[in-house]
């Protein structure tokens, strides 16, 4: 086991045999053996920096009807809702007094949001906070959609690619969707020169320790800047509702395998990790992750964003959030900075 995380620290990647062989035997000794590999990788990149980026969920409304998602179209007990470019700035606005240096615009695939709402949005933005990150997550869009809003200034962008395994996508997603276009937007990101961002749920349903493999082979190959990874959680009015959740200490050794395939690469310790575990965000600070993605989003629609049961941080105010996450990194030593935090040698 230790050999083949000293080869996966010196080399950067596994054959894919290796990586199945590791994921079905880690246990806690060579869990403790992997993280302070990635700490120490961390370490020497960020030091004992975290780097933080405000979330703002603008709409929950959503063209798609992924199987897995609380927000999917059919789901019907959803209170749809979408932020105006005026409640977005506000977000931003408090953002920025709370240190925040990067906004995320994350949502559901909303036409009403048209590429000229979207550019003016990011036009607005850019022009209030030149200082700050402008990254966007909102699914799939042609390449020349994705250019428009870069040249509006929006620098990076998170699209996860679910799963990398083929029979698994489809058995994620409706046949409106297909890992083949998933991964041709990926493509198409990072040739206008986004800083992107890939990942993949932690036991989704149908997930064997083979696609996990293929999820690690695939995040080689496509060398994101950025990847989030965090358990599956099950939504009741979803057609996954009664499956289990994803291991946490699973999530933990994938991240640590990350943070060695990608030494410098921005890590989040995700949202779901700290609902299946109080204390799974730090957690996922000590196996290697340097980054969190707290809510900004206005109060009132935080509850109505509810991708997965039980979300936290949906009834406490920005500021609140802010305290109660310093207060959590520092009691693992580490330090939540006011920092773009862009990836390290990355030329826009
Ligand atoms: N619509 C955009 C997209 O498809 O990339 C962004 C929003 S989508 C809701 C953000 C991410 O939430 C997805 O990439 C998925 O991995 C995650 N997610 C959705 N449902 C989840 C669940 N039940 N448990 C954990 N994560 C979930």
């Amino acid at each position: 086991m230790k050999n083949l995380i000293d080869k996966l620290y010196q080399e950067q990647t596994l054959e894919k045999d290796e990586f199945i062989y590791l994921l079905e035997h880690f246990d806690k000794e060579t869990s403790e053996y992997l993280f302070s590999l990635a700490r120490s990788l961390s370490g020497k990149y960020f030091g004992n920096e975290v780097y933080t980026r405000g979330l703002i969920e603008f709409t929950n409304y959503c063209k798609n009807d992924c199987y897995y998602c609380g927000i999917r179209k059919s789901n019907r007990n959803v209170d749809r809702y979408r932020l105006t470019k005026e409640e977005i700035l506000s977000c931003c606005e408090t953002g920025h007094e709370l240190g925040f240096r990067t906004f995320v615009l994350q949502g559901g695939e909303d036409g009403a949001f048209t590429d000229e709402v979207v550019v003016d949005i990011v036009k607005s933005i850019r022009e209030g906070y030149p200082d700050c990150a402008i990254t966007l997550s909102f699914g799939e869009k042609t390449y020349d959609q994705y250019l428009k809003y870069y040249e509006a200034g929006a620098n990076r962008y998170l699209l996860r690619h679910e799963t990398a395994d083929d029979a698994h996508y489809r058995a994620l997603h409706p046949d409106s969707l297909s890992l083949e276009n998933r991964k041709e937007c990926l493509r198409n990101l990072k040739k206008i020169g986004y800083q992107v961002g890939t990942g993949f749920m932690v036991g989704s349903p149908y997930q064997t320790t083979e696609c996990l493999a293929e999820d690690l082979l695939f995040i080689k190959e496509l060398s994101p800047q950025m990847v989030g990874i965090g358990p599956f959680i099950p939504h009741k009015d979803t057609p996954f509702g009664n499956f289990p959740a994803g291991s946490m200490d699973l999530t933990l050794f994938l991240i640590g395998i990350l943070r060695l395939m990608i030494p410098n690469g921005l890590l989040p310790s995700t949202t779901a990790l700290g609902t299946i575990d109080p204390k799974g965000r730090e957690a996922g600070i000590l196996a290697g992750a340097n980054v969190l993605m707290p809510n900004l989003s206005p109060i009132g629609v935080r509850k109505k964003y509810e991708l997965y049961d039980n979300k936290i941080c949906t009834g406490e105010e920005a500021a609140e959030c802010n305290v109660c996450l310093r207060n959590r990194v520092a009691s693992v030593g580490y330090e939540i900075v006011e920092k773009r935090g862009d990836f390290i040698g990355f030329e826009e």
